[in-house]
């Protein structure tokens, strides 16, 4: 919002004050938040949706997503719908958006490294099948990722809340070797296993649970990439090994991948069987071809990522315990850790008793969890909100004012 409407604003009316983002103006039925204005003039012809997506959407995203032409178009398409309805994501992306006037959807995702230094590490035959995927990060609602169909070609999206979730199970299980207080990593526990369950809101760059020292903040990054980087391999293998095709397709709404998404647009995945993703798991490291140092990084990260996904699956099973039913048609995390680990040369990774211990480790953990902490907290835990890490969130921001 340009500055000169701003202050017409709070010139012309006493009720208005400044925001973070534009202003608040109190009315007798709450207030009203205006974070900024479009010209309707320059959305003509796009359809009445076209100005839902104005605000971190350029002209070009738009056309694109009105009529998605490639596979790269309909990626597009995917992450802008997941933002649209969810007005956190909305104020989280005009922050990424900030004052950039050039601003496009399209281009805030080119970013590719971590996807390239993955590829970088393949055979050049499985690099060749690759490089024109389109794949990356998508706020989809919870722990998803997924490789689906489009008219265009195969798309991969991974939800940058299963991130979230990496980045603070990091912080939690190596937080002690830097230093971090218990109070700090117990608090990053909680968090990791919120956002699991969908409760933490979606919006860690505006509001961050904890700034940890930048070396510590880059290290544990440094993990979480290669985490995600196992998890697109896991994608990539699940198009490699021809798992994405008509046969094996069921149709989902959307809304089952998005928070507060309810739209009409219907998405298409393989039917999810153990063998299928035993495969995916495995090709994600195997297909790493002449880098020792990348694959035993990659494997380490893997098994990270599985055991990270058993605390949840056991917090799951105990808050929600009907949803078993519902993924037991995915294999649990802890079996995907030991079939890797029989296949995988024993150089690479972890050895079978650092997993065993490391492992019995995690569920006394949660288990522990479930029973001193969860049990007496379960209002506070299920809450929608923010969670801190007590020591490195020094003063609470105020929603809207500050953010
Ligand atoms: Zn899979």
């Amino acid at each position: 919002m340009d500055a000169e409407l701003i202050e017409s604003f709070l010139k012309n009316n006493p009720k208005a004050r400044r925001a973070k983002e534009g202003v608040i103006i109190d009315t007798d039925n709450g207030f009203l938040h205006l974070r900024g204005a479009i010209k309707t003039s320059d959305y003509e012809g796009l359809g009445e949706d076209a100005t839902f997506f104005a605000p971190f959407c350029s002209v070009a995203d738009i056309k694109k997503i009105n009529s998605p032409k490639t596979a790269s178009d309909f990626l597009l398409q995917l992450r802008a719908e997941s933002i649209v309805d969810n007005p956190r994501l909305n104020r989280v992306f005009l922050a990424r958006k900030g004052n950039k006037t050039n601003w496009s959807l399209e281009k805030y995702y080119l970013d590719r490294k971590r996807e390239e230094t993955y590829l970088s590490n393949l055979s050049k035959g499985n690099y060749e099948k690759l490089k024109s995927i389109p794949s990356g990060s998508v706020y989809l609602d919870g722990a998803n990722a997924i490789c689906t169909k489009t008219k265009a070609g195969n798309i991969i999206a991974i939800s940058e809340p299963l991130e979230y979730f990496l980045y603070f199970m990091n912080i939690f299980f190596y937080g002690e070797d830097f230093g971090i207080k218990d109070e700090d990593t117990q608090a990053s526990f909680r968090i990791a296993q919120r956002i699991m369950a969908g409760h933490e809101s979606f919006d860690f760059d505006i509001d961050p649970r904890g700034t940890l020292p930048e070396h510590i903040h880059g290290w544990m990054k440094s993990i979480t990439d290669l985490q995600y980087q196992f998890i697109l391999g896991h994608e990539y293998s699940h198009h490699l090994l021809g798992h994405v095709k008509d046969s094996n397709l069921r149709t989902d709404s959307l809304s089952s991948f998005m928070a507060m998404h309810e739209g009409k647009h219907t998405i298409q995945h393989y039917k999810y069987s153990h063998k299928l993703e035993y495969d995916a798991d495995w090709y994600s490291i195997k297909n790493i071809k002449g880098n020792s140092k990348f694959k035993d990084d990659l494997s380490k990260a893997a098994f990270l990522t599985l055991m990270y996904l058993e605390t949840s699956r056991i917090v799951l099973d105990y808050t929600n315990p009907r949803r078993t039913n519902q993924v037991s048609s995915h294999p649990d995390p802890s079996s995907r850790i030991y079939k890797i680990r029989k296949k995988l040369n024993n150089k690479y990774g972890f050895s079978k008793d650092q997993l065993e211990n490391n492992l019995g480790y995690l569920k006394d953990y949660t288990e522990q969890f479930i029973s001193k902490y969860l049990v007496f907290n379960f209002d506070s835990f299920e809450e929608y909100g923010s969670h801190y890490l007590p020591s490195y969130k020094t003063r609470l921001l105020n929603d809207r004012v500050d953010y």
